[in-house]
């Protein structure tokens, strides 16, 4: 049995389905002499569409934000092109028998010895191009999922080093059951995503692709964070008992969607999704979500393969509107930065700290066209006929200075929307509060928004100073930490005072022992992965308001992570005892 990360809640038993990312061990042996030709086809052809794809955004690029951002994609042509790269790659393929992925990881080494040695930090930068190079190949490779997958046995399980964003969207459209990776954690953005699927998924298990073979049999338990391969005939049975438990459970809780979202005694709450498209933006209304708390408009440019234009988004946007429960959406501006990337927005330089540099609205400032862009695209969508309520949502405030400079660029945007001849609609203007700077001058950044919205997993790690995606630091990435618990409780009760709507869009909104304290704390907004919804309604029809404030109560009282959640487990199982397959032990 091996121990990570609970990041997806559930239980499975499935086949693993290994995917040997081409940094992470690829060794997959030698190649049969007749599979030679097949794998340089391989490689061609992945070349080829590799090239199709840099040419396309080199123009698009170009043309929306301009010749110096675009001049990235004709290196990458180049690299694709370059007759000595390319030689490399073939002869090690015919000559010494590797995979395709295992010369192209031989590639990456040799470059990255070769360029990382010189003094010349210009070739430095270069070995980033080779990666991008090589990420965008390695993408047309993994097509083998598709097509294998489907052929094995029992449900499937994804076993990878880290799966990028735009691999977990596309996982989700495949029948995968459940989810284990070396790295990554809780609030890692495949886990999100893994969430909103309602895939049980582990993070963090190191080694796991060593000690798992595609065709093995997998228990993955997200509740716990516990990975057994080939378990022996005691913990199958076990553990099918589990996961028979879970999937009644779910399958009861699937009716309340009709319920209204209350408490024991009679308080209104607002059970809202997180969405990253208009697939979840369906799950949201089938899981009974009364409207669209956080629409994370990031995978829409990481799952494109150039920039989509006004008239592009304006038309996903509407879509997204057209399926939201009730119509309405709060639609966040572009949050790229950190763990997810766009090579066309990105610059081509490392940043030692991603988290804390140039991300999400301070990456968007400087490409005011681009921003521009999305920002029209919300307000037109606003005016559309299928949306009864838009708010635009900015991320990671960190000062009023940003919010003035926000204001004016909608108020740009108006103006340019009407120059053009078009319609908006009013939407309300919030703020993710994320940035602890933020939380501490809250009163006064309140008197420039209509609403907030907490960004619970961005707040936790810059206020613990622990990374979201490290697994060597997750024990203090804990939003059950006392010191987060003191500053959500202020800035619920600033915004309260204020009278400015206050939603909690963090992963810990869908968890129940956070949920009960954030009632207590006067939270009545919460917005979740859509798969977490009928279970917090459940939780939430056990509770009363003096219930979840007497648990909080007890909570601040004491001094460590481990006693409040211990504590909150104990008091939450005998509240609602029927939810114990997702209580997390
Ligand atoms: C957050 O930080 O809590 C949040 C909801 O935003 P994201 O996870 O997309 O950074
Ligand atoms: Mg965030």
């Amino acid at each position: 049995m091996r121990k990570g990360i609970a990041v997806s809640p559930g239980v499975i038993i499935g086949t693993a389905y290994c995917i040997h990312e081409v940094f992470v061990d690829p060794a997959r042996g030698l190649l049969e002499p007749h599979e030679i030709v097949t794998e340089i086809a391989r490689f061609e052809n992945a070349r080829k569409r590799s090239i199709e794809d840099v040419r396309s955004l080199q123009k698009k690029v170009e043309t929306q934000i301009g010749k110096e951002a675009a001049a990235i994609f004709a290196v990458h042509e180049s690299i694709l092109m370059d007759t000595v790269l390319v030689g490399k790659v073939r002869a090690w393929i015919s000559e010494e028998r590797l995979t395709v992925q295992a010369a192209l990881a031989r590639l990456m080494d040799f470059y990255r010895t070769l360029l990382e040695q010189s003094g010349d930090d210009y070739l430095r930068e270069r070995v980033a191009d080779i990666r991008d190079v090589v990420e965008r190949l390695t993408s047309y490779l993994s097509d083998a999922l598709r097509s294998d997958s489907g052929a094995m046995s029992g449900p499937t399980i994804v076993v990878a080093d880290e799966l990028l964003p735009s691999q977990v969207v596309m996982l989700g459209e495949k029948p995968v059951h459940g989810i284990v990776t070396q790295a990554g954690s809780q609030t890692s953005h495949a886990a999100i995503i893994a969430r909103s699927r309602g895939i049980p998924a582990v993070s963090g298990v190191a080694g796991i692709l060593r000690q798992t073979q595609t065709g093995d049999t997998i228990i993955v338990d997200g509740r716990d964070g516990h990975v057994i391969v080939n378990p022996d005939p005691e913990a199958l049975a076990a553990y099918r008992k589990l996961e028979r438990e879970f999937v009644n459970l779910r399958d009861e809780l699937a009716h309340n969607r009709d319920q209204p979202a209350q408490t024991k005694d009679g308080v209104r709450l607002e059970l809202l999704a997180n969405i990253n498209g208009v697939a979840d933006a369906k799950s949201a209304a089938a899981m009974g979500a009364t409207g669209i708390g956080l629409y994370r408009t990031e995978y829409l440019f990481l799952t494109h393969s150039s920039v989509p234009g006004e008239d592009e988004q304006l038309e996903i946007y509407q879509a997204v509107l057209a399926a939201s429960p009730n119509h309405c959406a709060t639609i966040r501006t572009l949050d790229i930065g950190g763990d997810k990337t766009v090579p066309f927005l990105v610059r081509n330089q490392h940043e030692a700290n991603p988290f804390m540099g140039w991300r999400s609205i301070r990456l968007s400032f400087e490409h005011p066209e681009f921003f521009l862009t999305q920002i029209r695209a919300i307000l037109r969508a606003a005016a559309c006929k299928s949306a009864s309520s838009v708010q635009i949502l900015f991320p990671m405030i960190t000062n009023l200075e940003e919010l003035r400079r926000l204001r004016a660029f909608v108020r740009r945007a108006e103006n340019q929307i009407k120059a053009a001849g078009h319609e908006y609609g009013k939407v309300a203007f919030g703020m993710m509060l994320e940035v602890p700077a933020a939380a501490v001058v809250i009163d006064q950044l309140l008197t420039l928004v209509d609403f907030v919205s907490i960004g619970s997993n961005d707040l936790v790690q810059y206020l613990m100073a622990a990374d979201r995606d490290n697994p060597n630091v997750s024990h203090l990435c804990q939003p059950l930490a006392p010191a987060v618990l003191r500053v959500l409780h202020a800035v619920v009760k600033s915004c309260d005072a204020a009278q400015r709507p206050v939603t909690l869009c963090g992963e810990m909104a869908g968890q129940p022992q956070a949920f009960a304290l954030l009632l207590g704390m006067g939270l009545r907004r919460f917005s979740m992965s859509p798969a977490f919804i009928p279970s917090i309604k459940e939780l939430a029809h056990h509770l009363t308001v003096p219930m979840a404030k007497q648990l909080l109560a007890k909570a601040m009282q004491l001094n460590t992570t481990r006693k409040i959640s211990n504590m909150l487990n104990k008091e939450l199982l005998m509240i609602a005892p029927n939810l114990h397959p997702i209580l997390m032990r």
